[in-house]
């Protein structure tokens, strides 16, 4: 995972890129915010840190002109001031994630990691579980040689268990992201189509992939 951090306090730069070196990352370093700025437009990296305030042009500039040139890596904001006000503009800007100084550098660490995860998740075109596969392009399905007729909602929802892959789902969690409801509408909606995704991923085929965590939601897993 290749990392990019632009901070100009030379100690605290050093020991950030001791910290992810140690995580096995490689790292590229500016202390300068048109510096930085040229570095990630210009290179592919997983993941930007970048500090607010920087000589040149600061965090929340850089930023903005990231996106304004389309270019989607995650981005880690860090601030010595920590105002809520910032964290907003930081967010609004287009900042993925947002830590206020000092800060513990596990955590950093952390969050850096997750940031590279989605970065490759959403680069990922054929999703795969076991020999179920999904391609995101197509939004052709199959398990093993058997094609998997799907509706638009059903794949929807069937893109969001794969991404997820080993991770409990939420009935909640499933309704925001399939639905875009951010209320429980008190109805069985996802159960049912739950049960409809199982039909075509599961019925026909061993090993079960679709799991019902009782009580909490349903996680898909490797066999
Ligand atoms: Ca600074």
């Amino acid at each position: 995972m290749r990392v990019l951090l632009v901070e100009d306090e030379r100690k605290t730069a050093s020991f950030i890129k001791k910290a992810l070196q140690a995580e096995n990352f490689a790292i590229d370093c500016s202390s300068d915010g048109l510096e930085g700025l040229q570095l990630a437009t210009n290179k592919a990296f997983d993941a930007i840190i970048l500090d607010i305030m920087l000589p040149g042009l600061d965090g929340l500039g850089i930023l903005r002109q990231l996106r304004e040139r389309k270019i989607t890596t995650p981005v880690l904001l860090l601030s010595a001031r920590g105002h809520v006000n910032e964290r907003i503009e930081g967010l609004n800007a287009g900042a993925d994630d947002y830590l206020p100084k000092p800060f513990v550098l596990a955590e950093l660490v952390a969050r850096v990691r997750a940031l590279g995860r989605r970065s490759n998740e959403s680069k990922a075109i054929l999703l795969r579980v076991g020999n179920l596969t999904l391609d995101t392009v197509t939004h052709q399905s199959k398990r093993g040689d058997t094609s998997l007729e799907l509706t638009a909602r059903e794949y929807r929802l069937l893109e969001f268990l794969m991404r997820s892959t080993g991770r409990i789902c939420g009935r909640m969690a499933i309704l925001e992201k399939v639905w875009d409801y951010h209320f429980d509408p008190g109805t069985n909606l996802v159960d049912v189509y739950i049960m409809r995704i199982r039909e075509k991923i599961d019925s026909n085929h061993e090993p079960k992939l679709l799991h019902t965590i009782r009580g909490i939601g349903y996680v898909l897993k490797e066999p």
